[in-house]
C-alpha cells in the first residue's frame, strides 16, 4: 500500500476530514441519508472518528454534531462530491454549507490515464489496499488514502504544472481543488516556462524514400520456409507447430509483393494470418528499405501486432524490425493548441472542460505517444475539450511551428518514416487517400496488407459518405462564437476582438477597427446562420413520415415533387445564405490580418483556426447543396429524423459502391495490395467481395486469390445445432424471444453458464433477456447484457473473469471477441444475420444489384449474412484446446433452400434437432465427453 511522505504534504493540506454517506435510495440525489461518517486525520495522528458525544439519535444531528466537532481549519473531503453534498444539504436545510474537495476529481486529473474513477477501482489501482466495503467508516477511510496518494502525486507534478492548474480552476467556483493546487505551487515559486516541460527527444533519422528502380524480389520458398519444422519460427517460439496453410500464405504474399498483385487470401481460425504476411512485410521493407502499411479494423488486431507478432518475428528473424503506429491527426495532442487553451481560452472554458483541460494538462507532461486516447478522465466524456486541443489538418503552424521538435504527430510520422511496417487503420488509410498527396498522415509506400478486409466495404463507405448534421456544423459555429450572458459572448471571434483591442500589434488603428468590424458582423451572422440552421432542419423533418414510422426517407431528385419540397428547399437557400455571409465576414477579417506579415505571424494561432473553419463551412455549404439536390446515380440519398435537442433531422449522401473509388484512388497507385480476413469467401467463393471492394476492375493477371481453411479440428471441438422446433424469428408475434428465452435457460444450465448468445437486434436481445432473467434468477450465473452491464470492454471483462457468465450481445459482439478456454462453452446465433432493409444503403445497394440484372437476395443479401454468420461462429473455437456447442437458432438455416449457403460456408455441419429433449441430450453428451487429447502445440491464433 502506498503513502504519502508527511513532509512531501503541504501544511494546509494536513488536517483532513472525510466523510462518508449512505442513503436509502441508490442515488444519493433523491435519497434520504441513513449512515453517515466523519473520519478526521489532523497532522500525524492516526485517524479517529468525528463522533458527537452522546451518539445522536438520527443523521441530521449527527451531521451537525460533526460541523461543530471539525477543526476549523480542516479541508473537507469527500468521494464524488456533487451527490453527496445535495444529500448533506438536505440533510440540515439552511445548515451550513461545506466546501468539499472531491477526490474523484481530483483522481481524474492526478491519475488521467486510469479507466475506472470509483473508490474500490482506484483502491484497486493504485494500490491503496483492499477495496471497501460499503459502509460509510470503510469509504472514509479508503478516502483519506486516496487522498494522501493524491498529495503525494500533485507533489511529484512537474513545476509548473501546479500553477498552471491554480490558474485553470481560478475563476470557478472550485475553491477546493484551486486551493490544493496552490498548495503545491506555493512551495515552489520559480518555475520553467510550460513548454519546457515537452522534452525534445532525438527524432529517428529520416528515411529517404525514392521509389527504386529495381525492387529487390523475394524468395517465395524461403519466406515459406520460415514457418517449416526447424524454420526460423520454430527455433523461436517454442511447442511452435508448423501449419501448413501459414507457410502457403507466407508464400502468396512474396510472391504478390515480387509481381505486384492484389492478392485475396481468406486464412482460417488458427492459421497465424499475421505473422504469415508479416514476414514477407518486414523482409521486403528490409531488403527494398520502403516501408510497409498493414491496416486493421481494430484496435485489438493492432495491439496484438505490436505487442506479441513482431517481437516474435524480430526474435525469430534475428533482426531489429522497426514498427510505428499512425493513427488520424485528430487522435494526437497538438501542444501548441494545449498552450494556446491555457493562455487565452481559459475565460472561455465551463468548469466541465476546465477538469477536462486539467486532465489533459497533467497527462500531456507523462504520455510518450501524445494519443488522447490514453487520456481516459478526458476521453471518455462526450463533448470534451478534444477538438480544441488535437491536431486538425488546417490549423497546424507545420515546419513554422516552434513546438515542432516536441510534437507528437511530427514524431509519430518520423518514426513513421523510419519503419519497416506501419500500422493503420482503414479509416487513416481511406482519409489520406481523401486527403491527397502530402495532406495525409502515411508516409509514401508502395505494398499494403488490409486484414479485417472483410469490413473494408464498410468503412469505405463511412469514409465517402457525406453528412449534412447540426452536429457538425454546431462544432464550427461553437469553436466561432458561443453566447455567454451579458458579458458576451465566448469563442474565436470574441477572443481575438479582444486581442485586438488589447495588444493590437503591427496593426494600425483603421485596420484593427476594419478587422473588429467584419468579426462583429460575423458575429451577428451567426445568430442568424442558427435560426436558419434550425428552420432548414426542421423543414427537412417536415418531409419524414410521422415518427412512429421507420425514421429514414430516402430522396431522389426526381421523386422530389417541386410542391412539396418548395419549403425545404426556399430554407435550404436561407441557410446556405447565412452561411455565406458568415464566411465573408471571416474572410474579410481575415485579409486584413494576412495583409502585414508581422500582423500575419503575430495572430496565427487565432487565423490559421478560422481560415480552417472558413474552409469547412465552404465545403459544408457544397455538401448541403449535393445531398438535397440529390441527383448523383452512385449515391444514396437520405434524411432521417433526430431528436429536436440534435437538430430535427440530418441528411446523408453515401456511395452506392465503393469499389471503384478503391480501385483508382488506391489499387491503381499501389504495387501491391493484399486483403486478408477469416472469412472473405461465400460458398467456397471470393468472387462477392472481390465485386463489392472493386478488385474485378483490376486486370484478371494482376488478381490472386487464396482460401486456406483452419488447422482446427471443427469436427472434434464443436457440435453446431439447430433447434427446429422453434418458431421462425419473424413470427412478429414475440413468440421467438420466449421460446428461445425458455429453451436457453435450459441450455445454459447444462453448459453452467459459459455462454454467449448474439443477437442481430437490441430488441430481440431485451426480450429474451427478461425471460432468462426471470428463469435462471436462482441459478447464480451472472448474465451479462448489452445495454445494461457496462460498456463493451467492460462486459467482455467480466464474461471472462467470471468463467460461468452468460453474455448476450448485439452488432458490435459478432466481432473482435477472443475468449480462449472454457468461459466461452457455447455461442447462440439468435437469428441468421440478414441486413435489415430499412437501413437505406442496405437498400439501395440491393436494389442496384436486381438492376445489374442479379437476385438482390442471392447476389448481396445471402452473401452479406454468410460472411457474418462466419464471423459470429468464429467466437467460439479460439484455440486446438477449445471445445464448445454453437446453437444456430433459426430453423431457415436447415429448412430454406438457401440455408445451404450458411451450411456450406461452416466449418461443421450443422444438425437439425426436432426435439427439445434430444436437444438437451446432446449438449449433456458433448459436456460429458472427455475431450480428445488435442495436437499439443497453441501458437497464434490469428
Ligand atoms: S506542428 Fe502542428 S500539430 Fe504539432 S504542435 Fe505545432 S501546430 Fe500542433
Amino acid at each position: 500500500m502506498s503513502t504519502s511522505s508527511p513532509s512531501a504534504v503541504p501544511a494546509s493540506l494536513r488536517r483532513v476530514v472525510a466523510v462518508a454517506l449512505k442513503t436509502d435510495a441508490p442515488d444519493p440525489q433523491t435519497g434520504r441519508v441513513v449512515e453517515l461518517c466523519a473520519l478526521a486525520r489532523l497532522g500525524d495522528d492516526p485517524p479517529a472518528p468525528l463522533e458527537p458525544h452522546p451518539r445522536p439519535a438520527s443523521p441530521a444531528a449527527a451531521w451537525e454534531g460533526i460541523l461543530a466537532a471539525a477543526p476549523p481549519d480542516a479541508v473537507w473531503i469527500v468521494h464524488d462530491a456533487d451527490p453527496a453534498s445535495r444529500a448533506l444539504q438536505r440533510l440540515a436545510p439552511g445548515g451550513r454549507e461545506v466546501a468539499f474537495a472531491d477526490t474523484a476529481l481530483l483522481a481524474r486529473i492526478c491519475f488521467p490515464t486510469l479507466t475506472d474513477y470509483d473508490l474500490p477501482a482506484l483502491c484497486r489501482a493504485l494500490k491503496l489496499g483492499a477495496p471497501p466495503e460499503p459502509a460509510p467508516a470503510a469509504l472514509c477511510a479508503a478516502t483519506l488514502r486516496l487522498w494522501s496518494r493524491l498529495c503525494q502525486r500533485a507533489a511529484q507534478l512537474p513545476h509548473p504544472l501546479p500553477q498552471e492548474l491554480t490558474a485553470l480552476f481560478s475563476p470557478t467556483r472550485d475553491g477546493p481543488l484551486r486551493a490544493f493546487f496552490r498548495a503545491f505551487a506555493d512551495a515552489r515559486r520559480a518555475a520553467p516556462a510550460l513548454d519546457e516541460l515537452y522534452g525534445k527527444a532525438a527524432l529517428p533519422p529520416r528515411r529517404q524514400l525514392a521509389l527504386p528502380e529495381v525492387h529487390a524480389p523475394l524468395d517465395p520458398q524461403s519466406v515459406a520456409a520460415l514457418f517449416a519444422a526447424g524454420g526460423a519460427l520454430a527455433a523461436a517460439l517454442r511447442g511452435y507447430e508448423p501449419r501448413p496453410e501459414q507457410s502457403a500464405m507466407a508464400h502468396a504474399v512474396a510472391e504478390a509483393f515480387n509481381a505486384g498483385r492484389l492478392l485475396l487470401v481468406e486464412a482460417g481460425t488458427g492459421v497465424g494470418k499475421s505473422l504469415a504476411y508479416l514476414a514477407p512485410a518486414a523482409l521486403w521493407s528490409a531488403h527494398n528499405e520502403w516501408p510497409v502499411v498493414v491496416s486493421t479494423s481494430t484496435k485489438n488486431l493492432q495491439a496484438q501486432l505490436i505487442e506479441k507478432d513482431l517481437p516474435l518475428l524480430a526474435r525469430a528473424l534475428r533482426a531489429e524490425i522497426k514498427a510505428a503506429v499512425l493513427k488520424g491527426r485528430r487522435n494526437y495532442l497538438c501542444l501548441r493548441k494545449l498552450l494556446f487553451a491555457l493562455r487565452h481560452g481559459l475565460s472561455d472554458f465551463d468548469r466541465a472542460q476546465r477538469l477536462r483541460l486539467a486532465a489533459v494538462l497533467v497527462w500531456s507532461t507523462a504520455t510518450a505517444t501524445g494519443d488522447i486516447a490514453e487520456c481516459w478522465a478526458a476521453a471518455a466524456v462526450a463533448g470534451g475539450v478534444n477538438d480544441d486541443v488535437t491536431c486538425a489538418a488546417g490549423e497546424c503552424h507545420g515546419p513554422r511551428c516552434a513546438l515542432r521538435a516536441r510534437c507528437f504527430l511530427h514524431r509519430a510520422r518520423r518514426r513513421a518514416l523510419a519503419a519497416d511496417i506501419v500500422i493503420a487503420n482503414h479509416a487513416v488509410v481511406l482519409s489520406d487517400l481523401a486527403a491527397g498527396e502530402g495532406g495525409g498522415v502515411l508516409p509514401d509506400y508502395r505494398h499494403l496488407i488490409l486484414d479485417e478486409a472483410h469490413n473494408l466495404e464498410a468503412a469505405a463507405t463511412a469514409a465517402f459518405s457525406v453528412e449534412v448534421s447540426v452536429r457538425h456544423l454546431g462544432y464550427l459555429l461553437h469553436r466561432l462564437w458561443r453566447a455567454a450572458g451579458r458579458r458576451g459572448g465566448h469563442g474565436l471571434i470574441p477572443l481575438l476582438a479582444r486581442q485586438l483591442e488589447r495588444s493590437p500589434g503591427p496593426l494600425s488603428a483603421e485596420a484593427c477597427a476594419a478587422c473588429s468590424q467584419f468579426l462583429g458582423r460575423a458575429a451577428t451572422d451567426l445568430q442568424t446562420l442558427w435560426t436558419a440552421a434550425d428552420r432548414f432542419f426542421a423543414a427537412l423533418a417536415e418531409r419524414l413520415p410521422p415518427a412512429a414510422d421507420r425514421g429514414a426517407l430516402r430522396i431522389r431528385a426526381d421523386r422530389m415533387l417541386p410542391s412539396e419540397w418548395h419549403a425545404a428547399r426556399a430554407a435550404k437557400e436561407t441557410f446556405v445564405a447565412a452561411m455565406a455571409a458568415v464566411v465573408r465576414g471571416l474572410d474579410g477579417a481575415l485579409q486584413i490580418l494576412n495583409r502585414d506579415e508581422s500582423a500575419a505571424g503575430r495572430f496565427e494561432d487565432f487565423t490559421l483556426p478560422l481560415r480552417a473553419i472558413a474552409e469547412e463551412l465552404r465545403a459544408f455549404m457544397t455538401d448541403v447543396d449535393f445531398v438535397l439536390r440529390a441527383e448523383g446515380e452512385d449515391f444514396v440519398y437520405w434524411i432521417e429524423r433526430l431528436p429536436p435537442r440534435f437538430g430535427h433531422a440530418a441528411a446523408w449522401a453515401a456511395p452506392l459502391r465503393v469499389g471503384p473509388r478503391l480501385f483508382d484512388d488506391l489499387y491503381a497507385k499501389k504495387e501491391a495490395v493484399v486483403f486478408t480476413s477469416a472469412t472473405l469467401s461465400v460458398n467456397g467463393s471470393l468472387a462477392y467481395v472481390r465485386k463489392r471492394l472493386g478488385v474485378d476492375l483490376a486486370a484478371p493477371e494482376r488478381v490472386a486469390e487464396v482460401v486456406l481453411g483452419s488447422p482446427f479440428e471443427y469436427p472434434r471441438q464443436c457440435l453446431a445445432l439447430t433447434p427446429t422446433f422453434l418458431p421462425e424469428p419473424d413470427d412478429g408475434q414475440g413468440g421467438y424471444a420466449e421460446a428461445l428465452g425458455c429453451l436457453l435457460a435450459d441450455v445454459f444450465r447444462r453448459t453452467r453458464g459459459r455462454a454467449m448468445a448474439l443477437f442481430t437486434s437490441y430488441d430481440m436481445l431485451q426480450r429474451t433477456a427478461a425471460v432468462l432473467r426471470r428463469r435462471m434468477a436462482d441459478d447464480g450465473f451472472p448474465i451479462l447484457v448489452q445495454g445494461d452491464s457496462g460498456s463493451r470492454e467492460a462486459i467482455l471483462e467480466a464474461f471472462k473473469t467470471n468463467g460461468a457468465a452468460i453474455l448476450l450481445g448485439t452488432h458490435s459482439f459478432w466481432e473482435g471477441v477472443d475468449v480462449i478456454g472454457e468461459a466461452l462453452s457455447c455461442l447462440v446465433v439468435a437469428r441468421l444475420p440478414f441486413a435489415v432493409f430499412t437501413d437505406p444503403i442496405m437498400e439501395a445497394r440491393a436494389e442496384q444489384v436486381e438492376a445489374e440484372g442479379e437476385s438482390a437476395f442471392m447476389g448481396f443479401s445471402l452473401p452479406n449474412a454468410v460472411i457474418k454468420l462466419r464471423q459470429g461462429f468464429g467466437r467460439l473455437i479460439r484455440s486446438r484446446t477449445d471445445r464448445g456447442i454453437v446453437i444456430i437458432a433459426d430453423r431457415r438455416i436447415v429448412a430454406k433452400r438457401y440455408g445451404q449457403w450458411f451450411c456450406r460456408s461452416l466449418p461443421v455441419s450443422v444438425r437439425p434437432m426436432p426435439d427439445r429433449a434430444e436437444l438437451l441430450r446432446c449438449i449433456e453428451t458433448f459436456f460429458a465427453e472427455a475431450p480428445a487429447a488435442p495436437p499439443p502445440a497453441d501458437a497464434a491464433a490469428g
